[in-house]
């Protein structure tokens, strides 16, 4: 495994790869890394000649001083286990070497629907950086294919919806949320939950499957209200529970469609958030 942190370095070494057709996987993190993010590295593996995987914790992208500042840093546990899932190359550059001086790196592209509700709506700004942030590493990777987590649908579709508009000749593979055996989604976040928050953040999975098994027979307000009480209770605070249109993302009235059900909770300072999609129709 290369550990690159300039991006010329990186780039004069995916060239070498590409000069021999090579196919090339390239899985985007903000480290601290834990078996989500690995079953994304695998999928590149397997399915390309050469995967690498980025690990810039993106600034721009948080809307929260305090969460940046909090956000868990393990690079050295980090590349131990890239190298162990035979990872091609690791990309860890500096803010500087992503967002230099002289280049615009703002991506000015209209959204529609996608970034209005949920994350969109709760977390202002937040898509604005991650567009940014993926537009330039795609620029500077021009992978093949692009490996991200349904465990963040919305990001997810952002990102397809970029690559689609701005005509990017990489493919974006969704792949499954990782989940705790308590059904837990694996979140770089949850080290930072005590063993008791870890047991009581169950209950957000539960409620998310449970939502699953009501739309066969409730209509949508009913289970979207059960949700709600569901995960307003102490010791959770609530952001949002929304039951959403799977394409555009905007709320649901009805299941006549398909949707997903997503939600953002907060378990004292961390925030959760979860997705499952509900299949009626
Ligand atoms: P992050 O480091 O949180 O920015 O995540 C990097 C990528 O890993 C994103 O595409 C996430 O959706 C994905 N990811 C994070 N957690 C999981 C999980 N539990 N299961 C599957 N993918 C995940």
């Amino acid at each position: 495994m290369i550990l690159f942190k300039t991006v010329k370095s990186l780039q004069d070494y995916i060239q070498q790869h590409k000069k021999q057709g090579h196919a090339i996987g390239f899985v985007p993190t903000m480290g601290a890394l834990h078996q989500g993010h690995l079953s994304l590295i695998q999928q590149a593996v397997k399915n390309n000649d050469c995967a690498i995987c980025s690990i810039f914790v993106n600034p721009t992208q948080f809307n929260d001083a305090g969460d940046l500042q909090r956000y868990p840093r393990t690079v050295e546990q980090d590349l131990a286990l890239l190298e162990q899932h035979q990872t091609s190359a690791v990309f860890l550059p500096s803010v500087e070497e992503i967002y230099p001086n002289d280049l615009d790196t703002t991506v000015n592209l209209d959204l529609g629907t996608l970034d209005k509700f949920m994350e969109g709506e709760h977390r202002p700004g937040h898509f604005k950086g991650v567009v940014q942030v993926v537009k330039r590493l795609l620029d500077i990777v021009t992978p093949n294919r692009l490996y991200m987590g349904q465990k963040d649908f919305q990001q997810y579709s952002i990102i397809r919806y970029m690559v689609e508009q701005l005509q990017i000749s990489t493919e974006v593979i969704r792949c499954p949320i990782v989940r705790e055996p308590n059904g837990l989604a694996m979140s770089s976040r949850n080290v930072l939950l005590s063993e008791e928050e870890k047991k009581q953040a169950a209950l957000i999975s539960k409620t998310l499957y449970a939502a699953q098994k009501e739309a066969l027979h409730l209509p949508l307000e009913q289970v979207k209200q059960n949700a709600i009480q569901k995960l307003s209770r102490p010791p959770f605070r609530l952001d949002y529970f929304e039951i959403a249109n799977r394409r555009s993302l905007q709320p649901a009235a009805s299941f006549d469609q398909p949707t997903v059900a997503c939600t953002a909770v907060f378990l004292g300072k961390i925030r959760l958030i979860d997705n499952v999609m509900i299949n009626v129709v």
